[in-house]
């Protein structure tokens, strides 16, 4: 991947919570986040909006070095503590939420680790204020497990179902769990979206890769993670677990509150 292809970062929650409520280290907390948003711009990473992310790809005109900034599933932190941070460097970036579950809970995970999710009101304020909000499946399902007729839900309902919350069309959407084939990706490009994002599968302008941020990265995994070649060294050791674990034993991981011993990110997505 050339670098004149936009970095897309990936978040999840932005919030302080304890280790033993987020084994997927899903959180990443506010100080961390404006340390990392503050290091993009030294390093002259330009932000893109949603709109000019779609735009950009189309004619081939985005600067080099931009970035979007995505951010799945809605958790309510992440309006309140990145939107502030994001809007105070004038940073655009993306919300991507499941559209039955407005004002719900992350209820695909284990009771104890699930987190609230912004209500409609919530959605139309970030909107509004430059974290552009879209789809992200009804309900967090895996789209690859899911019946035709279901599938159309997914993706058609989403984008009616926000587009009537929003007052305004909705552009892209990211696929829960980072999964999807052939079929799925087809669906979204004829619900009309303009581009679907996945995470370390990528294929193509309906399966855009993410680089994934989480509450383990420290500056110097961060850092590490803005390489071009990130992806793809990633890819491979991917491959070879303990290549993984040996290197993230070098590097170090971001210091928790404690709690339980932190487990895989695998399937909290
Ligand atoms: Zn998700």
């Amino acid at each position: 991947m050339s670098r004149r292809a936009p970095l897309v970062l990936m978040y999840h929650g932005v919030d302080h919570v304890p280790a033993d409520r987020d084994p997927h280290a899903m959180f990443v907390t506010p100080q961390a986040f404006r340390d990392q948003v503050e290091h993009l711009l030294e390093e002259g990473f330009v932000p893109l909006s949603e709109r000019a992310y779609v735009e950009g790809r189309c004619s081939g005109s985005l600067p080099p070095r931009s970035v979007l900034i995505t951010f799945d599933d809605g958790y309510v932190g992440v309006g309140e503590h990145a939107l502030p941070v994001l809007e105070s460097f004038g940073v655009p970036s993306v919300l991507y939420v499941p559209a039955a579950l407005v004002g719900g809970c992350s209820d695909w995970l284990e009771p104890r680790h699930r987190h609230p999710l912004m209500t409609g009101e919530e959605l139309r304020s970030v909107d509004r204020r430059g974290m552009a909000v879209g789809a992200h499946g009804t309900d967090h399902q895996d789209l690859t497990r899911v019946s035709g007729g279901e599938l159309r839900r997914q993706t058609t309902g989403a984008r009616r179902a926000l587009g009537e919350l929003l007052g305004r069309p909705v552009t892209s959407f990211a696929f829960p769990f980072g999964s999807h084939d052939a079929r799925v990706r087809t669906a979204v490009r004829d619900a009309g979206y303009d581009t679907a994002f996945a995470v370390h599968e990528a294929a193509g302008g309906f399966a855009v890769g993410r680089v994934d941020v989480n509450a383990i990265d420290t500056m110097r995994t961060f850092r590490l993670k803005l390489h071009r070649l990130y992806p793809r060294a990633r890819r491979v050791s991917g491959r070879v677990p303990a290549v993984r674990r040996v290197v993230h034993d070098l590097l170090g991981r971001a210091p928790r509150d404690p709690g339980v011993e932190l487990a895989g990110r695998a399937g909290a997505r």
